[in-house]
């Protein structure tokens, strides 16, 4: 009998969970006679909380509902009803949410409104995202301070403000001509726009009456294999708190930072790999430290020709696939084909590596008229064919018509 999962209204009576029904009876005549409102008017609900835990425990439906499951089986059973609520809060605190709470349940609909989300950047190498990283993050955020239960004060310390009656602003009226009146709404300055004050001697000395209190928190974040650039990291509940408010999540967003040399897209990799023309046309081998530090070595069969610019790949070589790091995406390696510099080599040799190389298209015949051009070394950095000409033109005309002006205008003299 006395195995039970809540005492409160046991507590109530002042009586221990195996008391008999006249135990019952009897503690419940000595309270009532104390707290009765017609003799202790001061006692408030202290009444109506004997009352109901007496009502509780003397219907024996009632009170095994409440010995077995305690305030859940009471408001399922049917033990509340119109009106009730309010004592069901009054004496087990807050309602749904407590007892939620005590399983570590996050209430988001218990009528609270929610905080604000703490956004932070988190700078992630590419190594990282591959390899997996866990990190551990100090940030500062507001707590409720432990010493006043973030009231800012003693209870009954905190009062509304007078100035403003407690909403924060305060509205000033000033006649600007005879029937024509501007409104100006300002924060109330006897309470910073907070709509209550504390008494400088209630107020609490840890916080100072703001009720929070700054606290660093270690937040160990793990970035995951795979994870990409923009993913959220969400600390559900760690943003700051404050009074009455459901506090908000912090959520870490991932930024990956550029690599000297793999770039990222998607669940591939890319790279650009220079070679001379002879590896381009012969064949080639190359060592490749990757982002996890294995050595690869990257090989192509002599024969196989590499065109300036073209892409291969190496299958299986990209990033891991996040929740799923034995899956990787692809290598991509776009070849940059470095020529040999002018006059590299003799006249002669050249005249053999000619007669080594695919013979020349057939050179066309030249008939008639015809103009012979020189083809110029040309350097796209220093601008448009057509804007270099010019530059060109203004700046002869100009050594020879002296103060003149623009060289055009020149020419038409
Ligand atoms: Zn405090
Ligand atoms: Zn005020």
């Amino acid at each position: 009998m006395a195995n039970v999962v809540d005492t409160k209204l046991y507590d109530i009576l002042g009586v221990s969970p195996s008391a008999t029904e006249n135990d019952l009876k009897k503690a419940y005549r000595k309270l009532a006679k104390e707290y009765h409102p017609d003799k202790n008017p001061n006692a408030g609900d202290k009444f109506k909380e004997i009352s109901f835990a007496y009502d509780v425990l003397t219907n024996p439906e009632k009170k095994e509902l409440y010995d077995r499951y305690g305030e859940q089986g009471l408001r399922e059973g049917g033990g509340g009803g119109p009106g009730m609520d309010d004592i069901f809060s009054h004496i087990f605190g807050g309602g749904l949410f407590s007892f939620m709470g005590g399983q570590g349940g996050r209430s988001r609909n218990g009528g609270r409104r929610r905080g604000e989300d703490m956004v932070h950047p988190l700078k992630v190498s590419l190594d990282d995202l591959y390899n997996g990283k866990t990190t551990k993050l100090q940030l500062s955020k507001n707590v409720l301070c432990s010493s006043c239960n973030g009231q800012g004060g003693k209870t009954g310390a905190v009062q509304k403000c007078t100035a403003c009656r407690g909403r924060g602003m305060r509205v000033m009226i000033r006649q600007l001509a005879p029937g024509m009146v501007q409104q100006m709404q300002s924060v109330c300055t006897d309470c910073n726009g907070e709509g209550e004050v504390i008494s400088e001697k209630d107020r609490c000395k840890k916080c100072e009456g703001k009720k929070v209190v700054k606290e660093v928190k270690i937040l160990e974040v793990h970035v995951d294999k795979g994870m990409k650039h923009g993913q959220k990291i969400t600390f559900g509940g760690e943003a700051d708190q404050a009074p009455g408010v459901e506090p908000g999540d912090i959520v870490l967003v991932l930024q990956e930072k550029d690599h000297e040399i793999f770039r990222r897209e998607g669940n591939d990799l890319s790279m650009t790999h220079k070679i001379g023309l002879v590896e381009a046309l012969c064949g080639f081998q190359f060592m490749l430290k990757h982002l996890d530090g294995r050595q690869i070595v990257v090989k192509y069969p002599a024969g196989k020709i590499i065109e300036p610019g073209s892409v291969r790949v190496v299958r299986g070589e990209g990033m891991p696939q996040y929740r799923n790091p034995f899956e990787k995406g692809d290598l991509f390696i776009k070849f940059d084909v470095q020529f040999p510099e002018n006059n590299w080599i003799s006249p002669e040799k050249l005249l053999e590596l000619e007669d080594m190389l695919p013979s020349r298209s057939e050179p066309p015949i030249i008939t008639g008229d015809t103009e012979e051009v020189d083809l110029q070394d040309y350097d796209a950095s220093q601008g448009s064919s057509s804007g270099g000409r010019r530059e060109a033109y203004h700046d002869s005309s100009d050594d020879e018509s002296g103060h003149h002006g623009p060289g055009v205008q020149c020419a038409h003299q």
